[in-house]
């Protein structure tokens, strides 16, 4: 009996919380967790589906080419998810050199993409200069190129060596040439979480001050999240709830985050798979419903990008009726999380037609979800 009273208050609770996510209001985060561990997922991909029609109305669903060069794979962070960085000294440590780059954007630019995406490892080496010189040297060899440049935790980085507040960091990199600044790092946006995966890297709050600061100087950001690793559920929501926030906080009319996109860990032979037998939880079912409750929690961003590269085709397939709008890059050459395991690698023609057999019309667009 006490069975059937709690699963009737779950049904009207749930019925509830739809209605006040379709009216576009903020859910808080016990509303988020109750809807995520509760609600039957059949339920949850037709809100998250009725809220993307909201934000993006019709069918179209975008897709894009950029291409991924790592400046470099030194880095002092070491997180415990990550294959991709080196210490100093190894043998197999690198910078790009200009050359390289050259040759990469030179192919880019042969299969038609614009836009050229610079992650890498936080190398004590190289300081502001190395950076600001770095992008006004590609701006000039390149000045169609939109460059999507490092990330939150490099700026806390940089602005620690230099002394210099974050403003100011940002500023000389949007004058060489930054013309967005993508999410990364961000995985759980919560301490207790981040002291175990990447403790020498930027905190929570140093993240979102970055983000805010970017959101004043109107360079366009983006969100991420890169769940199943030690994170509750109750963490992955306050992780959504807090960028919510932050962009509640953006100066009317400023491009703050345009979009919102979660992966699952890739543990393939990481340090925390490895040494303290923390495997991915991902299942497809869970991203999906990932997928759907993020649409539902962030009623302020308006682009939901699943993860072709890491859920491959068929998640993310279901993704774009789940409140997804986007596959994002078909991203030639990506090294960070395929070195740990995501090996799902799709060209232009097949991006187009997974979005076209999801039933959606596939829609080239930049960085900023402009159609090109
Ligand atoms: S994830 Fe990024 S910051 Fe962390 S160790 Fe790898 S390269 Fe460094």
């Amino acid at each position: 009996m006490i069975y059937f009273v709690i699963k009737i208050f779950y049904v009207i609770n749930c019925k509830n919380l739809y209605k006040k996510a379709l009216d576009l209001i903020p859910l808080s985060s016990d509303e988020g967790t109750v809807l995520y561990k509760r609600a039957p997922l059949e339920e949850l991909i037709f809100i998250g589906d009725q809220l993307r029609q909201i934000h993006i109305p019709g069918n179209n669903a975008g897709w894009m080419i950029d291409r991924n060069v790592n400046i470099t794979n030194i880095c002092f962070s070491q997180c415990t998810f990550c294959n991709f960085c080196r210490k100093k000294g190894s043998s197999d440590a690198y910078i790009t050199s200009i050359s390289d780059y050259i040759k990469k954007i030179d192919e880019l630019i042969a299969l038609g993409g614009d836009q050229l995406l610079l992650q890498g490892g936080m190398n004590p080496d190289l300081g502001l200069e190395f950076y600001t010189s770095l992008l006004r040297n590609l701006k000039e060899l390149y000045p169609q190129i939109k460059l999507h440049a490092l990330g939150p935790p490099e700026i806390v980085y940089l602005s620690k060596k230099e002394k210099l507040p974050y403003s100011e960091v940002l500023k000389k990199l949007i004058d060489a040439g930054l013309d967005s600044l993508p999410g990364a790092g961000a995985e759980i946006l919560a301490d207790r979480v981040r002291k175990i995966v990447s403790p020498a890297k930027a905190t929570s709050e140093e993240w979102l001050d970055v983000m805010r600061e970017a959101h004043r100087l109107n360079l366009p950001t983006s969100a991420t999240m890169m769940y199943g690793h030690i994170e509750t559920v109750p963490e992955r929501i306050e992780h959504l709830v807090r960028i919510r926030e932050l962009q509640n906080e953006k100066p009317e009319g400023h491009y703050g985050f345009i979009a919102f996109i979660p992966w699952p860990f890739q543990d393939e032979g990481t340090v925390l798979s490895e040494k303290f037998g923390i495997k991915s939880s991902y299942n497809g079912p869970d991203y999906v419903r990932l997928i759907a409750i993020s649409r539902i929690m962030l009623n302020n961003i308006k682009n939901l990008q699943a993860s072709l590269l890491t859920v491959g085709r068929e998640v993310a397939m279901l993704s774009l009726h789940a409140g997804a709008n986007d596959l994002g890059s078909i991203m030639i050459e990506e090294n960070v999380v395929s070195a740990a395991g995501a090996n799902n690698r799709f060209n232009a023609s097949e991006i187009q037609d997974i979005i076209r057999e999801a039933g959606f019309n596939p829609v080239r667009r930049n960085q900023k979800f402009e159609p090109v």
